[in-house]
């Protein structure tokens, strides 16, 4: 058994399109244990969402591995990389992705109905994790009927629900006002503790990326630094 949830060896993603080829990702090594954190930051276009996806096994690299809990992620069948991804990993957007027509209890209870766990268990247990990220007054409402950083703290709390080892986020308070970014940031890394939950979140924001610690730099889909 690895004691890493999260792994890339020597990543690479190239795209062809006929004659053109875009070397997008290169040689990207990088591994989180349980609980650690990590922020990737990087000018746009620098590889950051084409490397998350490729750790969320959304996408298959060119070259390369993604270890996930010990298993070659990234060279497994769709169905058994989607039931992996399902049991070790959450994640969290720019766009908080609920669905309209749901209240919050109701979207945070789908991972585990979809999971087909008991239902009366599935909300006891949604309630309860809405409560510890300070919506327990709104469980019923509406995405709509929502604030932008608590639509955010519902999605966190949807990507939590399944206890996942390793949560996976892309520009998370990319859509907030700077108050509410940091709130749901603060909340972010307070759940990684409590939760035994690894880290990884992707940023343009080097004031959050300081919070996080460590920090991998992507130029040109290459690592710059390492972490320090
Ligand atoms: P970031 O998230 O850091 O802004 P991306 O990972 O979205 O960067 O994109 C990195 C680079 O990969 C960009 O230059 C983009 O044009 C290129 N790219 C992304 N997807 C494709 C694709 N399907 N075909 C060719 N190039 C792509
Ligand atoms: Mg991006």
């Amino acid at each position: 058994m690895s004691e890493f949830i999260l792994q890339a060896n020597h990543l690479g993603k190239t795209y062809k399109d006929g004659e053109l080829v875009t070397e997008v990702l290169a040689d990207i090594n990088l591994s989180l244990s349980a609980c650690e954190r990590m922020a990737i930051v990087g000018a746009s276009g620098s590889g950051k969402s084409t490397l998350l996806h490729l750790l969320a096994g959304l996408d298959k690299p060119t070259t390369g591995e993604v270890r996930l809990a010990g298993k070659d992620f990234s060279n497994l069948s769709e169905t058994k990389r989607g039931l992996l991804r399902n049991q070790h990993l959450g994640f969290v957007y720019q766009f908080h992705y609920l669905l309209a027509e749901l209240t919050a209890l109701e979207n945070v209870m789908l991972p585990l109905r979809v999971a087909r766990k008991d239902a009366f268990e599935s909300e006891r247990q949604a309630t309860d994790l809405l409560k510890q990220v300070g919506l327990g007054h709104r469980l019923h409402h509406k995405p709509s009927e929502l604030s932008g950083g608590e639509r955010q703290r519902v999605a966190i709390a949807r990507a939590l629900i399944t206890r996942p080892g390793c949560i996976l986020a892309d520009e998370p308070t990319g859509n907030l006002d700077s108050k509410s970014a940091d709130q749901v940031f603060e909340l972010m890394l307070s759940l990684n503790e409590q939760f035994d939950t690894a880290l990884l979140v992707v940023t343009h924001d080097l004031t959050l990326a300081a919070q996080i610690g460590q920090t991998i730099t992507l130029v040109d889909g290459r690592i710059q630094s390492e972490p320090s």
